[in-house]
């Protein structure tokens, strides 16, 4: 494994093949990504003396989330727990999203818009202990903008990543993975008009994102959106690699009014 590190954060590349469950955009839906891992066959179990999740998976197999662990949801700080534990113990990785960003940004004290559900992550995370917020601190300092897996074969990054900057590291590639690309202008709610990057993808390497909520995960041209806006009341998601297998979870209830209208796939 090769993490690599500058002033722009993490990049991190394994020739580790799988088999992997690629999760979509949790926003703090804790019990609905339980329920996902349950179906994938992982099971867990909550240690209280040391406070920490231990993860059993079916066989052997990895979870990676395609970041926005964060914001909106009713469980942010065990979502967190969760994740941290599964990567601490080898059976995940992470990429960075921007909900994630946002708040580290946050805990460092840096002066960020608190909105968003980033609101409802500060107050969650409020009946926890110092130490906690701390070691969330550094775990979201480390986490790669995106990780190519199976010698580059597969890439993960929160928003997508067009193919000339796969394994590629600095302060406009890391805010491309976060963001997506934009054309600059702003829509009637005063949000970002965003770009479809995958729309002239060529690349061979399969490219697995989130960010963006659609109703269907839609394969398109090698690339595969499965944030299913869980937290809006959608489902959460997990696409099976290599086997290219969905599996989902319905949300149990709607969390968040989502800012703009799902995506309707059209390829
Ligand atoms: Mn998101």
């Amino acid at each position: 494994m090769v993490q690599i590190r500058n002033s722009n954060g993490y990049l991190m590349q394994n020739d580790d093949s799988g088999p992997f469950d690629i999760i979509g955009d949790v926003h703090g839906c804790f019990d609905e990504l339980k329920s996902l891992l349950n179906k994938l066959g992982y099971q867990i179990n909550y240690s209280e003396t040391d406070a920490k999740y231990k993860v059993i998976p079916s066989t052997s197999r990895k979870a990676v989330f395609v970041g926005d662990l964060v914001d909106r949801g009713p469980n942010s700080p065990e979502v967190l727990r969760l994740v941290m534990d599964m990567v601490q113990a080898g059976l995940a990785y992470c990429v960075v999203g921007n909900h994630d960003d946002k708040l580290y940004r946050k805990l460092c004290g840096r002066n960020v818009q608190v909105r968003h559900g980033l609101e409802l992550t500060m107050e969650q995370l409020g009946k926890y202990r110092r130490e906690f917020v701390q070691r969330i601190r550094i775990f979201l300092e480390c986490l790669p903008h995106h990780i190519m897996l199976d010698n580059g074969r597969l890439v993960i990054a929160h928003a997508g990543l067009k193919e000339h900057l796969h394994g590629k590291h600095g302060k406009t590639i890391r805010d491309l993975c976060l963001y997506g690309p934009t054309t600059g202008a702003l829509d009637e709610k005063g949000l970002p008009v965003r770009l479809d990057w995958a729309a002239d993808y060529s690349g061979t390497a399969i490219v697995v994102y989130g960010h963006t909520p659609v109703h269907t995960p839609t394969w398109k041209n090698n690339t595969l959106n499965i944030d299913t806006g869980c937290v809006f009341g959608g489902k959460l998601t997990a696409l099976t690699y290599p086997d290219n297998i969905l599996t989902s979870v319905d949300a149990q209830q709607a969390y968040a009014e989502p800012m703009r209208p799902f995506l309707t796939n059209q390829v």
